[in-house]
């Protein structure tokens, strides 16, 4: 039996009731024979409530102070589950990012994690513990400063602590069975995926499907760990995350391996805002300015769009979709460079969603655009914005539309099950 890394959710560890309920969990992870490594969420809704409150006191809060804050939420729930697990009579420690050897950049809020060095949980495994690590948190290489990893990253801390312990299996609990063809908050007939390769689930991560974050996908398909997202309410078989599905990652026993679906899923984003930069002069070197502009304020932009340009006037319209956390800090970079850049006017909408269809099999079958938009037109959406991979198609529409669309497209597609069968077993969706 190996080494198995279990991440619970701020959703499995909502209450009191929950953290007993997951520390049964683990300590039956233990009796089987696995070592056994956890990381951790803040309860619940902690982190939105943290942020809350830090803008209450400050508008612009500095980025040490924030992380200070934040990585609080999750010292609370590692402890309480060593607590509980001790209770049960098995021993646990519990550990910060930082003693776990989380070690990141210095890029406050949204750290990025380059190297870990988890000699202390060795050692508490070689002991016999169960070792308990506080997701979403590292410390700077060079500050030695405690960073966070941005929202959702206790995923990230996950599976890269599974890469650096070569774990057999990174086991994501959550509040889902798995990872559905669509949100299943949304989508009542969304399917359970049994199994999915890292390259759909990068598109869909990237595209709002909060159930995996982006960049531990990325850590996930770089180190070859397979990755298993099921609930900690249920004991049922949930999704796996790989590079090929392998046979114990069929349902049955003697199951045909399945072939990769032409499309995996449709994922849905309302976290983002559009910024247009109204009256540009249409003459090479505007859009590098513009986006040098973004950049050099570290704001990570997603979808971008230029208009044709007015033959009257020369002059063009640049939008692009950022997430809306960082809204003020773009409008602020580009108004400061007004002069250098040369435009009208700003406008900033946050009022605005995405909806992305994902799959392998949009390489190969050019029927698939057509078909997204046609059921988008027979749902009554408007599309503002249109961009493309090779497997995935995103478009922009009001924030209103967003549900109606997906469900419009999930059904186009043919996705919807037969049975109600994505159940919500917890959270806010917040
Ligand atoms: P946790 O607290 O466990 O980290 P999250 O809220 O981050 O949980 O992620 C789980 C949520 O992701 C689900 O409750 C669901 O609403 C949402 N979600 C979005 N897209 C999907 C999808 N395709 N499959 C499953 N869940 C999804
Ligand atoms: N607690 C952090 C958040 O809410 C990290 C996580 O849950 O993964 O974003
Ligand atoms: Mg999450």
């Amino acid at each position: 039996m190996g080494l198995v890394v279990q991440k619970y959710g701020g959703s499995s560890v909502a209450d009191a009731e929950g953290i007993k309920r997951v520390a049964k969990r683990i300590v039956e992870a233990k009796k089987n024979g696995h070592q056994v490594v956890v990381v951790v969420s803040a309860m619940g809704d902690t982190t939105d409530e943290l942020i809350d409150l830090a803008e209450q006191v400050s508008p612009m809060p500095s980025g040490r102070e924030f992380d200070m804050l934040l990585t609080a939420g999750e010292r609370i729930s590692m402890a309480l589950l060593a607590m509980a697990i001790k209770n049960l009579g098995h021993s646990a420690q519990s550990f910060t990012g930082s003693q776990a050897g989380v070690i990141t950049d210095s890029v406050h809020n949204k750290a990025r994690i380059i190297d870990v060095t988890p000699g202390r949980i060795r050692t508490a495994l070689d002991e016999g513990n169960i070792a308990i690590v506080a997701g979403f948190q590292g410390v700077s290489q060079d500050k030695k400063d405690i960073t966070t990893l941005g929202r959702g990253g206790s995923d990230t801390t996950a599976v890269a602590l599974a890469a650096a312990l070569d774990a057999e299996v990174c086991e994501i609990y959550t509040d889902v069975d798995g990872v559905f063809t669509a949100d299943p908050r949304v989508v009542k007939k969304a399917r359970k995926i049994d199994w999915i390769a890292f390259e759909d689930m990068l598109e869909l991560a990237a595209s709002g499907s909060k159930v995996l974050l982006h960049r531990c996908v990325e850590y996930a398909r770089r180190y070859d760990i397979p990755i298993h997202v099921r609930s900690s309410f249920s004991g049922h078989e949930g999704t796996w995350v790989s590079s090929e599905r392998l046979v114990h990652q069929t349902q049955q026993q003697g199951e045909k391996p399945v072939e990769q679906a032409i499309i995996s899923g449709v994922a849905h984003d309302t976290s983002e805002a559009k910024v247009t930069v109204v009256g540009v002069p249409d003459k090479p070197g505007e859009a590098a300015a513009i986006f040098r502009t973004i950049s050099d304020a570290e704001i990570n932009i997603d979808m971008i769009v230029q208009n044709v340009s007015a033959a009257a006037t020369g002059l063009t319209d640049i939008s692009f979709t950022l997430p809306k956390a960082e809204g003020r800090k773009a409008i602020d970079a580009l108004e400061k460079n007004r002069a250098g850049i040369g435009f009208d006017s700003l406008r900033y909408d946050d009022q605005i969603g995405k909806i992305s269809l994902v799959g392998a099999g949009m390489k190969t079958n050019p029927g698939v655009t057509a078909d997204f938009f046609k059921a988008l037109a027979d749902a009554g959406v408007n599309i503002e914005l249109i961009s493309t991979s090779e497997i995935r198609i995103s478009v922009v529409t009001r924030a209103d539309d967003v549900n109606e669309a997906v469900r419009a497209v999930h059904t186009a597609f043919g996705l919807d099950s037969d049975s109600d069968e994505a159940v919500v077993y917890g959270g806010t969706g917040r």
